[in-house]
């Protein structure tokens, strides 16, 4: 573990540097995440501004999260910040407001760029590229995590979220964990609000899957027939989420 020692002090003298002249980059405010195990990894608190340009609604549901995406891949703090803010403008539909997300810049080795969901663990049924990387996230994350990465590959192609099947199932760092591709970004949409970040985090929260129904939503089973709206149901089963804190 020596090796990411060595990088973080890297990484936290280049950040002295930078702060000791008028730099770009103390405009975005990343420092060093130093708890964790990724070696290159920045993190920085999103403000209600980045999330609610128009302000943050007062909702009966908050949500906080830990987005993190590679800068290896044509992910961007500016593409996770619209994704967050889609997310937002979807789940306000639903009574949940998003409150505390650590946004986090980090660099996969080439190996770790891409997720195969055929090569799974045969005991967990996680790709153990998920579960190593999940393990690199510091104890104090906040869950549900999700990874924009480069691909996804295999029986999922384009996102892919691992949930705790059981209430008590809830130890494994990979759980409450979202991993979408870049492509599922750029994939052409008739409705321009929906987001794959939202369709994860839903998955994670309504600990359902997908439902074929006549209209378009959120959670659809046909890729084409996918929208920014939430069925009544998954609403209500989302609220239910112990990932949610209730306001007073
Ligand atoms: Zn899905």
């Amino acid at each position: 573990m020596h090796r990411w020692g060595l990088s973080r002090r890297a990484a936290l003298s280049l950040v002295t540097l930078l702060a000791s002249g008028a730099s770009v980059e103390a405009r975005s405010q990343f420092a060093p995440w130093a708890e964790s195990g990724f070696g290159s990894a920045e993190a920085r608190q999103l403000t209600e501004r980045d999330l609610y340009p128009n302000g943050r609604p007062s909702l009966p549901f908050s949500l906080d999260a830990t987005v993190a995406f590679d800068q290896r891949t044509p992910w961007s703090q500016a593409r996770a910040i619209r994704q967050l803010r889609k997310t937002a403008a979807i789940f306000e539909a639903c009574g949940v407001a998003i409150r505390d997300v650590t946004l986090v810049r980090l660099a996969l080795p080439p190996q770790a760029r891409r997720i195969d969901t055929a090569l799974t663990d045969p005991v967990t049924g996680v790709p153990p590229t998920v579960a190593r990387l999940a393990a690199h996230l510091p104890a104090d994350a906040a869950y549900p995590v999700a990874f924009l990465i480069g691909r996804v590959a295999g029986t999922a192609s384009l996102a892919v979220s691992y949930r705790p099947r059981l209430e008590s199932e809830t130890t494994a760092p990979y759980f409450n964990t979202a991993w979408i591709s870049y492509q599922s970004h750029w994939l052409p949409r008739r409705d321009q609000s929906y987001s794959p970040l939202a369709h994860e985090l839903a998955h994670l929260l309504c600990r359902c899957g997908h439902t074929k129904t006549a209209h378009r939503h959120l959670l659809h089973s046909a890729r084409n027939f996918l929208s920014s709206a939430v069925l009544p149901d998954d609403c209500k089963r989302i609220q239910d989420s112990s990932l949610l804190s209730v306001n007073d």
